[in-house]
């Protein structure tokens, strides 16, 4: 395998796009070596410019739950683009998508569509600041909510709750706004609330977090923020970018039974396009602009090929009900054929799992419940895993920090490769 034209084409991108990617994680900056360049991909398989295949777990960092270039998806946006590319002024395709969206997912009521997930979750605090007249939110630490300012913080030192600015640029007038709090440890939420309850507009979580790898919640976690929450008339965010659509048709929100105020959504809403969407209740959705004095906007929002590929997505999900029931299947039978490999090769690892989302930690914590448990993970042994997993065909995520993706176009067979293959990966890292 040789991937020559990759690294030559990414010598090249480091002069012109800063580390030549468009988005950090690409880069194999966490894994080590040149990222590959892809050319095509279809199903479960991507392609990389120098004609070698991969059965793929990134699927995109989550949109592509049918997999690469599913023909209704390619389909709908072919037709779309023969009538025109954007107006700037309302279709039928965005009552159609919003319609679709409000069906599915619990909470909505009535929802606004943008162009990405960071779009979505910037619109959604400062809608709920607007709503509630406060201005502090609560994130946890680990959780990703895109880069918007606000949630690129990290927790201050000791006693001191307030937040730190996580990269520069960002301001402390900013952190100061944003309160962390550790996932799956409702004290340390009860805690910020005792201190000022009064002035946090917002709790922001990701119901099923997916950006430190998987880590689910546990002892009725949800519950309580939802109770908490309402306790201090504060509002409740489900940031489902990557758990909407991915863990069931309504997201986490369905799977655990607990209603937020805001839900934010993204990735497989949108079929492989750039969208993003925030929805909720209508009181609360009805001050936005322009019935509302809260603003935001965008040239590109509801952009007519993004609905196109987002309305075939949510249509197909509707029509086969199936699809969750046949994902669960196929995904245990990978994670519990990757178990068996780690107990065969003695191998440290445990693997978290919600529904096609899963994360491999090479850790031997027992198990990973909060962030302090996943930064025991061992990043070395997984960037080899990483590198041979690549040599043999598996396209994983470049981080040991991230979820693995098993889409609908993933067969029995490439299902039992990928096992097979990790067998004698796992047996080369003791
Ligand atoms: C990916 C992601 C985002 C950001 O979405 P972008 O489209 O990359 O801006 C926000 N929240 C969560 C939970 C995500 O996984």
């Amino acid at each position: 395998m040789t991937t020559e034209k990759s690294n030559s084409e990414y010598l090249k991108a480091c002069g012109l796009i800063p580390g030549g990617v468009n988005s950090p994680v690409r880069a194999f900056k966490s894994v080590g070596g040149n990222p590959i360049f892809i050319s095509r991909a279809k199903g479960s398989k991507i392609t990389d410019i120098d004609g070698n295949n991969y059965i793929d777990y990134v699927s995109s960092w989550g949109p592509l739950l049918l997999g690469h270039a599913h023909e209704s998806i390619v389909e709908a946006i072919k037709k779309a683009s023969e009538k025109g590319t954007s107006y700037g002024a309302p279709t039928i395709a965005e009552n159609e998508m919003a319609e679709l969206i409000i069906q599915m997912v619990p909470s909505i009521e009535m929802v606004r569509m943008v162009s990405s997930g960071t779009e979505a979750t910037m619109s959604a605090i400062r809608l709920a600041r607007g709503f509630t007249g406060k201005n502090k939110i609560i994130k946890f630490a680990g959780c990703y909510h895109g880069h918007g300012d606000s949630f690129l913080i990290k927790a201050g030192s000791g006693a001191v709750t307030l937040g730190l600015p996580d990269s520069p640029g960002v301001t402390e007038g900013t952190a100061k706004d944003t309160l962390i709090a550790e996932y799956n440890n409702i004290f340390s939420v009860e805690k910020l609330f005792n201190e000022q309850g009064n002035n946090i507009a917002a709790v922001i979580v990701e119901p099923a977090a997916g950006n430190i790898g998987v880590v689910l919640p546990k002892n009725n976690f949800l519950e309580e923020l939802r109770k908490i929450t309402k306790k201090y008339n504060s509002l409740l965010i489900f940031d489902e970018v990557i758990t909407g659509f991915r863990i069931a048709k309504g997201g986490a929100q369905e799977y655990y039974k607990v209603i937020p105020d805001i839900t934010t959504l993204g990735k497989i809403i949108g079929g492989g396009l750039p969208v993003g969407a925030y929805g909720g209740k209508k009181e609360i959705m009805e001050k936005l602009a322009p019935v509302g004095p809260i603003y935001q906007a965008g040239t590109l929002s509801g952009n007519p090929l993004a609905m196109a590929a987002g309305i075939a997505m949510l249509k197909f999900i509707k029509e086969n009900p199936n699809i969750y029931n046949d994902l669960e299947i196929k995904t245990s039978k990978l994670v519990n054929g990757l178990k068996n490999n780690l107990e065969k090769t003695g191998v440290k690892g445990i693997i978290n799992r919600i529904g096609s989302m899963f994360t491999l930690f090479f850790n031997d914590s027992g198990k990973i419940e909060f962030f302090d448990d996943v930064m025991k993970s061992d990043k070395e042994k997984y960037a080899k895993y990483f590198k041979l997993s690549l040599e043999t065909g598996i396209y994983l995520a470049p981080s040991q920090f991230e979820a693995a993706f098993v889409s609908y176009a993933h067969s029995d067979e490439d299902i039992e490769k990928t096992i097979e293959a990790s067998y004698n990966t796992l047996s080369k890292l003791n």
